[in-house]
């Protein structure tokens, strides 16, 4: 058996290295619990939006609805008008009755009130046959015409086969038979149909049938386009959507209904414009003979499911470029989180160690002094000297560190005072002199006197100079110069330091302003340091209503510029942390 300590060591030592690879972790927690994920609905969608463009699955579906509707719609211009028939019959005279006058009476009755029919009939085998027309209409020449060629070929019929003729009224469910006709004329097509029928009121073995035909200008001018219409607001108020267009012409002409007045065109509802139907139906019955035809209003299936499919494929891949935008920007933040986290235990760890040696430098020179064994007045006091500048470093660090934990917590203040900055900056350079010759450096002073006094907070603007010379003296390795000029320049003063050090590479440049960021330079990482300063120089310059900017040359040097405005700008504070004191 495997001994429990190596198994506790080894499972330690995988734990350190999946906790040590955060970004590694990041990139698969991002992969397994969100892109994957979201590339399978992506792809799920895209895939079945194919299918339904591939199988036209939708226009199936439009098409199986349209004839669904148009199957409907037979049903009810079917109902309405055997309804009308229906009323009529109720009404017809009763040849065991009524006296050949009377039935003549009561059926001119029925046409006085009913337009719409322009014939009634009654045989009886026993008292013979009466048709009657619409009497105001009998003076025009082609209905009396119509009226007596109706008469004839009806007596005459009717008188062969009125008994075969009831027989199949008889089996019909409602009593009725229909006589569809597609006429012609030179005014266009139309359509008649004539309805016979059983009387209810007779004996069932007594020989009559009562009939009647609508007229075709009604059917064409008033029934079918009020059904159309009908129809249609129905279906809308039904289920909404794009609205519908539909046509009633003659079954066997090829119709192309263009501009709905084509070969067999009947009559159309208000939207139809031009093209086919979409789906047709040959009516059967009582309208044997046409067609009804539908599409939609000024579109056609394809188009609109082309459009609907455009539309989805155009959502889907909006909806993908979000969600990769999300993605990215996601990884960004929490990538700049997991950084920020590494760069905080670094800066433990520099910290620590930045506090350290000096305080080891301090403590030997102390007790070496406390012996009390050195030799020489020159040696003694460079002792003293090593301990003050040790000091003053451990001073200059818990300084940015306390000053940072205040603008971190929003509670840096500054104290903004009339100052002569060309003497602050003067006296600065001049505490810190005698350490940057001592370091080996050339100094070059630029500072131009005649500047006028400004409101600056002095011990902040004196800190952010002490950390440019710091950084300054700390990044330079062969050339050892430093520059430091205080000029103004269109209504602005501008602070320069400038070395001949190692410089930072361009896409560092604007990152060394950030908390904690140390450049990936490897005298850097031999440097020590906390990666505050330059924050706090940039904080500083914001407070102060200004900028601090960077040129640098790998190799070559760095120029930090801080820009102050020379009229007192500070009279609001731009910045919560940042208040006038005093
Ligand atoms: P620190 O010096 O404590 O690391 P800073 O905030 O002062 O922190 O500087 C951030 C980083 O910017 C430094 O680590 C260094 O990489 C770079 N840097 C700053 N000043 C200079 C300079 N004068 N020359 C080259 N690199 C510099």
């Amino acid at each position: 058996m495997e001994p429990s300590g190596e198994r506790t060591r080894r499972s330690y030592r995988l734990r350190k290295l999946w906790s040590g690879n955060n970004r590694i972790r990041l990139m698969l927690t991002l992969a397994l619990a969100v892109m994957l994920p979201a590339a399978a609905l992506i792809y799920l969608n895209f895939y079945h939006l194919k299918s339904i463009e591939r199988d036209k699955v939708l226009e199936g579906a439009i098409l199986g609805d349209f004839h669904q509707m148009l199957a409907i719609s037979e049903k009810q211009i079917n109902q309405k008008a055997y309804k009308m028939t229906e009323e009529a019959r109720a009404l017809f005279p009763s040849p065991a009755a009524d006296s050949q006058s009377d039935i003549a009476k009561k059926l001119d009755d029925i046409l006085s009130k009913r337009p719409w029919f322009a014939h009634v009939y009654l045989f009886d085998a026993k008292e013979g046959f009466v048709l009657r027309s619409q009497p105001e209409r009998l003076s025009d020449p082609h209905f009396r015409e119509e009226h007596q060629r109706v008469a004839k070929m009806l007596g005459g019929w009717f008188a062969m086969e009125a008994k075969g003729m009831l027989d199949q009224a008889h089996a019909r469910a409602r009593g009725i038979i229909w006589y569809p006709e597609l006429l012609k004329s030179a005014d266009g097509f139309g359509f008649r149909t004539s309805a016979l029928f059983s009387l209810p009121q007779l004996a069932k073995e007594r020989v009559a049938l009562g009939g009647l035909s609508f007229d075709p200008d009604y059917l064409k001018q008033t029934f079918f386009p009020s059904m159309l219409k009908e129809l249609i607001a129905y279906k809308l108020g039904e289920e909404g959507g794009n609205p519908l267009a539909m046509i009633v012409h003659h079954a066997d002409s090829d119709s192309h209904p263009s501009g709905g007045h084509a070969e067999g065109f009947i009559a159309a509802s208000s939207g139809w414009t031009e093209g086919e139907p979409e789906v047709s139906r040959n009516l059967d019955d009582v309208f044997r003979g046409l067609a009804l035809g539908i599409k939609f209003q000024g579109t056609s299936v394809a188009d609109q499911v082309r459009g609907w499919v455009h539309n989805s494929f155009l959502i889907l891949g909006i909806f993908s470029l979000l969600l990769v935008g999300g993605l990215v920007l996601t990884y960004r933040s929490v990538s700049k989180e997991v950084a920020l986290a590494r760069l905080k235990s670094d800066f433990v760890s520099n910290v620590s160690h930045e506090l350290r040696t000096p305080l080891a430098l301090i403590r030997l020179y102390a007790e070496t002094l406390e012996l009390g064994r050195i030799k020489g007045e020159a040696k003694v006091e460079e002792y003293y000297r090593i301990i003050r500048t040790e000091s003053e470093r451990l001073t200059a660090l818990i300084n940015n560190i306390l000053d940072f934990s205040r603008i971190e917590a929003g509670r840096k203040e500054y104290d903004f005072r009339q100052t002569d900055l060309a003497e602050l900056v003067s006296n600065t350079l001049d505490t810190y002199r005698a350490q940057i010759h001592e370091h080996g450096f050339t100094l070059e002073q630029s500072i131009d006197w005649t500047i006028p006094a400004v409101q600056v907070d002095r011990e902040a603007i004196a800190r952010s100079l002490v950390n440019l010379v710091n950084n300054a003296l700390k990044y330079s390795d062969t050339e050892k110069f430093l520059c430091v000029k205080l000029y103004r320049a269109d209504g602005v003063l501008k602070l320069e330091v400038v070395d001949h050090g190692i410089g930072i590479a361009r896409n560092e440049q604007s990152k060394v302003f950030e908390k904690f960021y140390r450049a990936g330079n490897p005298l850097v990482h031999n440097t020590k340091g906390s990666g505050l300063g330059l924050s706090l120089v940039r904080h500083i310059a914001h407070a102060h209503g200004g900028e601090v900017e960077v040129e640098s040359t790998p190799g070559k040097g760095s120029k930090f510029t801080l820009t102050l405005p020379l009229v007192s700008a500070i009279q609001q504070p731009a910045n919560d942390a940042v208040r006038m004191a005093g």
